[in-house]
């Protein structure tokens, strides 16, 4: 993500649409109404500053005199009918620099005109309220369109930047849309030590909400680089991001809404009045930005460096405003919702409430997984394990630390070092593994391999180190030690659909024990490449029938994303959704032709095998009677860890049996019965079930509620009937009716229905 004002994709959010666009820009509300006349009594409350700063009057002078002279330059353009072809085919006739998409959604219907939030003229975002230039193909997009959700989310940075403003006469630095969390944040600076408080939030959404009552309207203008370091002269921020994004002699844009002028592309909604539920939500600091690329498997094409703000890690601390905004009201009461549902589920809050796992400065970003924790790090591992031994997959273990020579064959010194822990042994540079694929290229070429040998399917789940920058670290999500159910398939590239079908139903089998639901993306060959178009077009083919296959089994759909395949090979995105129906992405299943070649893999080919010609750019010509595999990286969990704190949230902590790190609790009614509960234990834990036993002092009444607080998955409460009897009572987490004194089951007979609860691996806890 590059520092500028323009726009990151936001992700997918709710929210229904309605708006009201005017049919021509508005003026500003009372030109320097912040000065004059801001939000009724704000400057009694000291909601704003009693004056505004002299920047932004100068901001505002020089805005007038470049708007008259390009008024001006508008005003004289030739006027010219001119034809605009609607998404749906229709034309409508209307006049150059003039006839606006917002004047075209008008005519068509009031409710279009209503749910349009921007227009796509010849493919590029138009601002609705500006004039068209020539004839064109027009499309409109509502708030339920990925670009529309930008645009309305960056129109609302705006409205939270003139607030930041106002209140704090701060320096704006970049306020971009954001995906996850879905909305929108301000960076600011020149705070002059201060720290926005909690009531400051407050403050700002009473201002924001003046902004969006007033209907500002986001004027665009044009002006050259020159002009633009004039104007924005007092910031360096600012200065910076023209001097990145503008070349010289060149024009950009700035726009206006009340008195904030803002460096900017656009396009926006028409006017601050579109935003009709806007809520700040989070303060937080950030005293070093550093921006880096989400990272896949295998070698990330694009090498974003880091790039600290200014490039400087020690620049002063800036500090971060996010909000959410929404056409309509309902939907941000709906969001909020969401968001306390989605607080209650947090890992890290489920975690340490449950004692799963913890984080200590000692090691930033590695977790100290305590015994309940690792039961449900376990207990995934051995489903893996399971799955592995049924689909063919053989496990091996690698080295975690190599030589810079291995990382420099597989290419990730170029590419990867600052992403990796490197250190001297014996005076050589030696690199901790992030990800375990070199290693396995190793084992490959160790090992003789023939056409008989393939597929050959390496599962591998080494410890992995990846050096996330301490200040991104969190939780679960975001670590620097971690493992992965990460494989490995060698095969020809005959065996690629057949490998990609197992890799499918390997996912469709995993996924459906959680109750998640997923969608799978395949991401083609890009722009730059490396190796043989032909391969490349065979292989998306196989791709492309696999997933047809595939999704014609499960009753379900796939897109593809062209040109956004890795340098080295198709992939397939798969992302999952959890119970809040939020996204992520998990699994991997990635082709890669350059790690075999950078290897020099081969193997002895089949007497009648056709082998693919080799590719022009090949390092490694190969000998006669040889090929080269194709390797596919895959995971279907992906990190452990990002998986259990998905899994927690997902659940809300209610683990199924399966994965429970606390299955069962005994509580004896009188400490006479503790002898038979501890035998019931001993039952139940010697078929490997997790069973305590609550032998403290507690009433029998607070033992169970600590019980339920703690999640045991089922309750036995045991009494003199019961020891009698060798029975149990047995109440289910999951079941108000069975939290009264119910049937006497009989230990084997409760046995053997746990036991199969736990086979079956089902989600609901029902005997
Ligand atoms: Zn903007
Ligand atoms: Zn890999």
């Amino acid at each position: 993500m590059a520092p500028d004002t323009a726009v990151d994709p936001p992700n997918a959010a709710e929210g229904a649409p309605a708006q009201e666009l005017p049919s021509r820009p508005a003026k500003q509300p009372k030109e320097k109404a912040a000065k004059e006349k801001p939000a009724k009594g704000a400057k009694k409350e000291g909601l704003e500053l009693p004056g505004l700063p002299e920047f932004i009057q100068h901001r505002l002078d020089l805005f007038h005199k470049i708007k008259a002279r390009n008024d001006a330059e508008i005003a004289a353009k030739p006027r010219e009918e001119i034809t605009i072809t609607l998404g749906n085919g229709k034309e409508e006739k209307g006049t150059s620099w003039e006839t606006t998409p917002g004047s075209i959604a008008r005519g068509i219907s009031k409710s279009l005109f209503e749910r349009t939030v921007i227009a796509l003229v010849d493919g590029e975002l138009w601002d609705l309220t500006r004039p068209l230039e020539k004839s064109c193909k027009l499309e409109l997009l509502d708030f339920e369109h990925k670009e529309a959700k930008k645009v309305f989310w960056h129109s609302s940075a705006h409205v939270l930047g003139e607030a930041c403003e106002r209140r704090f006469g701060c320096y704006l630095c970049n306020g971009p849309p954001t995906e996850d969390p879905p909305g929108f944040y301000y960076d600011m600076a020149n705070m002059d030590g201060r720290v926005v408080a909690e009531e400051d939030k407050k403050a700002l959404e009473t201002i924001s909400n003046s902004i969006i009552k007033e209907k500002q309207p986001f004027e665009r203008l044009e002006m050259t680089k020159d002009e633009l370091l004039e104007m924005f002269r007092y910031s360096k921020y600012k200065e910076y991001f023209i001097n990145q994004r503008v070349p010289d002699g060149t024009k950009s844009t700035v726009y206006r809404c009340g008195p904030l002028i803002d460096l900017c592309r656009g396009p926006h909604v028409p006017h601050t009045g579109n935003i009709k539920a806007f809520s700040v939500l989070k303060v937080s600091r950030v005293s070093q930005l550093k921006y880096r690329q989400d990272r896949d498997l295998g070698l990330t094409a694009d090498k974003n460096s880091a790039a600290y703000w200014l490039g400087n890690s020690d620049n002063e601390s800036v500090q971060r405003i996010s909000g959410i905004s929404f056409p309509d009201k309902k939907a941000l009461e709906e969001y909020k919702t969401f968001l306390a549902e989605a607080a209650k589920r947090n890992h890290r809050k489920i975690g340490q409430d449950q004692k799963l796992f913890f984080f200590d400065e000692v090691s930033p970003g590695s977790t100290f997984w305590l015994p309940h924790g690792t039961r449900i790090y376990n207990t995934l591992h051995t489903l893996m394990q399971e799955q592995y031994r049924k689909r063919g997959f053989q496990e091996v273990m690698s080295p975690n630390m190599y030589k810079s020579d291995l990382w420099k064959t597989s290419g990730h010194w170029g590419h990867y070092a600052e992403n990796m822990f490197t250190f001297e042994v014996e005076k050589e540079t030696f690199g901790l593994k992030p990800m375990n694929c070199p290693g396995h290229c190793k084992i490959f070429s160790h090992s003789d391999v023939t056409y008989k040998d393939l597929p050959w399917r390496m599962a591998d789940f080494g410890v992995l180190h990846r050096n996330e920058f301490s200040g991104a670290l969190s939780g679960l999500t975001r670590v620097r030690r971690f493992q992965q159910d990460d494989a490995h398939i060698f095969c020809t590239v005959d065996q690629i659909r057949q490998e990609i079908e197992g890799c499918f139903d390997f996912l469709y089998a995993v996924y459906g024990l959680f109750g998640f639901t997923f969608k799978l993306k395949l991401s083609t060959r890009p722009e730059k490449f490396i190796g043989d178009v032909a391969i490349w077009d065979m292989a998306e083919d196989k791709l492309r029938q696999a997933l047809d296959n595939f999704v014609e089994k499960i009753n379900s759909k796939w897109e593809e994303n062209p040109g956004d395949g890795a340098f080295y090979g198709p992939k397939i995105d798969i992302t999952v959704y959890d119970a809040l129906r939020r996204e992520f992405q998990c699994g991997t299943i990635q082709l890669d032709f350059n790690l075999p070649r950078r290897f020099k893999l081969r193997y002895v080919a089949g007497k009648d095998e056709k082998l693919p010609e080799a590719a022009a750019d090949d390092p490694d010509p190969l000998p006669q009677g040889y090929g080269r595999p194709v390797m596919i990286h895959r995971a279907v969990l992906g990190s452990f860890e990002r998986m259990i704190g998905i899994l927690t949230e997902h659940f809300a902590g209610k683990w199924p049996f399966w994965l429970s790190p606390r299955q069962i609790l005994v509580v004896p009614v009188m400490p006479n019965l503790n002898d038979y509960a501890k035998e019931v234990q001993s039952i139940f834990n010697d078929k490997g079930l997790f069973i305590d036993v609550d032998l403290g002092s507690n009433t029998l009444q607070k033992k169970i509620r600590t019980g339920q607080l703690e999640q045991y998955n089922f309750i036995f409460v045991v009494g003199a009937e019961e020891e009698k009897s060798r029975t149990v009572n047995i109440r289910n987490r999951d079941d108000q009716s069975t939290q009264a004194k119910g049937d006497l089951v009989p230990l084997q007979e409760a046995l053997d229905k746990l036991l199969k609860l736990k086979e079956e691996r089902r989600i609901e806890n029902r005997l």
